[in-house]
């Protein structure tokens, strides 16, 4: 039987020590600070950045929500962005994306001080990370590296595969694999015979972004299966090429209309070793890893 990596479980453990962390703080008379700007009205973002705001009010870090509207200009982002730069209590500033089109993102992301960049989306932040350097990474790719090491499997020397390349995701799990010593392949759309080389993964981590992409015949068995995808699917056809005769996903789809499913067939999962569900995988790690981002980046800024 395979393992299921409990996220969950490994997200509660790490918010706990982030609070503990911030418990420490207090006593030297600080108190970390998160800024998160979030643009309109998309109810995901909106989602989103509540469970950000309330996971810091439950650890104990001070947090502050600006929400300009849809209408908002990239000079206005870059006054707001400006702004908390300067502001000594703010030690993370969060841009949440999607940003409407009319916004440069780009522009946006690289105006972030890369001292409080706690997305780790700032060039500087990528380049210390490719170079071994202290930095701040990016919460989803680090919040698999925690998930991998907590759950005592070892990746010196092991084939990872990762399927992906954003500079969200795919990019910076293929550099922590590597400064973890495993042998590392980044695969994308214009891979050829991606079976073959999904095949050979010891490790394979999936950040695609299409439901259910990796299936069983593209997996070896005994890996272990890093499922980043998060797929919210509607269409009956779909939810039935996947979860047929699941009574627990019967439930879900017949109250909500629709269930989330990551980028790997769930039949690939019984083939594995150790795999991440989803939900419950890896997507609660990116909140807490986001915690313990601003509580580090509140420690570097001061030396500490
Ligand atoms: P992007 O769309 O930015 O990147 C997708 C990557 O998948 C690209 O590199 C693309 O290749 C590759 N790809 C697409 N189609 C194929 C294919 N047919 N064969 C091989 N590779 C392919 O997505 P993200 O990295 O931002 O996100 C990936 C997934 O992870 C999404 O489902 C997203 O929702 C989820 N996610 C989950 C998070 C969490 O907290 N759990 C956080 C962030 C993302 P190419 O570069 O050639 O186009």
């Amino acid at each position: 039987m395979p393992i299921v990596l409990d996220g969950t479980a490994v997200a509660a453990a790490i918010k706990q020590e982030v609070a503990e962390e911030v418990k420490k703080l207090a006593v030297l008379g600080i108190r970390p600070g998160l800024a998160v700007i979030l643009v309109g009205d998309v109810p995901a973002s909106q989602i989103y950045v509540r469970s950000k705001v309330q996971s810091c009010s439950d650890l104990g870090i001070y947090s502050e929500l600006i929400t300009p509207p849809t209408t908002v200009t990239t000079e206005e982002m870059l006054a707001f962005v400006a702004c908390l730069n300067g502001r000594e209590e703010i030690d993370g500033i969060l841009i949440q994306l999607p940003l409407p089109a009319s916004v440069d993102t780009k522009a946006l992301l690289d105006a972030v001080d890369p001292a409080k960049d706690v997305d780790g989306f700032h060039p500087v932040n990528a380049g210390r990370l490719q170079a071994g350097r202290p930095a701040l990474a990016p919460c989803t790719p680090a919040g698999v590296i925690e998930l991998l090491k907590r759950s005592g499997i070892d990746l010196a020397g092991k084939h990872a595969v990762v399927v992906g390349r954003s500079d969200i995701v795919g990019k910076p799990a293929a550099m922590l694999l590597l400064h973890q010593n495993a042998t590392v392949t980044i695969c994308h759309s214009r891979t050829r015979n991606l079976g073959e080389i999904t095949r050979q993964a010891d490790i394979l981590v999936a950040a695609i972004g299409v439901p259910g992409f990796i299936s069983a015949e593209m997996v070896k068995p005994g890996a272990t299966l890093i499922d980043v995808g998060m797929n919210r699917i509607s269409d009956r056809s779909l939810f039935d090429r996947f979860f047929a005769g699941n009574e627990k996903r019967e439930a879900v789809f017949a109250k909500r209309g629709s269930t989330l499913i990551g980028d790997i067939d769930p039949k690939a999962f019984e083939l594995s070793s150790a795999y991440t569900p989803v939900p419950g995988g890896v997507g609660p790690l990116t909140i807490a890893m986001l915690m313990a981002n601003t509580v580090r980046a509140a420690k570097m800024r001061r030396g500490l």
